[in-house]
């Protein structure tokens, strides 16, 4: 992985309008996961890039020092990350996240974590100074999780680590005492949303010590549509006949996929 272009932020402790989120920090601009269903891929107008989402990541050089002064006045839950993978390739490389952990340390804020990349386990010694496993001052960290085919997740999200690396990561870090939970997200139409397998992750997610598994299935927002739908429709017939179904009423797929993954989670589903 080369250095990424180097950028400076004016803000790098945001408020977060996600659901149990106070804060977002984002080091990176841009993600390399390149994940075909992205939902930030809305971010690439404010970018200036031309390149499609996916292709492209800046680095925020300036982030740890500007985080180090806004979190000295804040307190609550901070979200790493809410619109790229802060632990994309590019971090081991600049290691931004890593210092953005060190500057929210000994501050009111606990990280929340969500990440496909084992890269984090790099960082379990500054997610353990964050406390043990009660408490609201812990870190907990979050692998997506959509399925438990490597070569199916190479085509959805080709710059990320394979799920089973993923799940070896959590693995450690659960050993470790990190409160660790798996969400399967977004569940895609005639891709991954067949019950047997979402259960298959959440099984092999408890097995390997998460504490909680979580799920959602996909919002059709357009910035999504089309790319899964090219998938589906290369996947084969069954795909994509599923995908134009779903692509129907939305609403009722959704509302028809949280009962079956409820059901295949079990205990702890969302
Ligand atoms: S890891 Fe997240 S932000 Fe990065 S491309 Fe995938 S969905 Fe988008």
């Amino acid at each position: 992985m080369k250095a990424a272009r180097e950028v400076s932020c004016a803000s790098a402790l945001n408020r977060c309008g996600i659901p149990g989120m106070d804060w977002c920090v984002n080091p990176y601009v841009g993600c390399t996961h390149a994940c075909v269903y992205c939902y930030a891929s809305f971010m690439k107008r404010f970018t200036g890039h031309d390149e499609p989402w996916g292709t492209f990541v800046e680095a925020k050089a300036n982030l740890p020092a500007v985080l180090a002064r806004q979190a000295a006045r804040a307190s609550g839950t901070v979200m790493l990350a809410s619109v790229t993978d802060a632990w994309q390739p590019a971090e081991s490389v600049h290691g931004l996240t890593r210092a953005a952990l060190k500057a929210i340390a000994g501050t009111g804020l606990a990280p929340r974590v969500l990440t496909k990349s084992d890269l984090v386990v790099r960082d379990l010694d500054l997610l353990r100074s964050f406390g043990g496993l009660l408490g609201d001052s812990t870190a907990s960290v979050g692998f997506t999780v959509t399925t438990l085919d490597d070569r199916l997740a190479r085509v959805l999200e080709p710059g990320a680590a394979p799920p089973s690396r993923r799940l070896a990561a959590l693995s450690r870090l659960a050993a470790a005492g990190i409160r660790t939970w798996v969400f399967v997200a977004p569940i895609l139409p005639g891709l991954t949303d067949d019950p047997d397998a979402i259960a298959a992750i959440a099984s092999a997610a408890r097995s390997r010590g998460a504490a909680e598994v979580e799920f959602d299935p996909m919002n059709f927002y357009p910035g999504a549509v089309a790319a899964v739908r090219r998938v589906a429709e290369a996947a084969g017939p069954g795909p994509a006949a599923a995908f134009r179904a779903a692509a129907l009423v939305p609403s009722e797929w959704r509302e028809r996929i949280r009962a079956l993954a409820s059901e295949a989670i079990g205990d702890g589903g969302a």
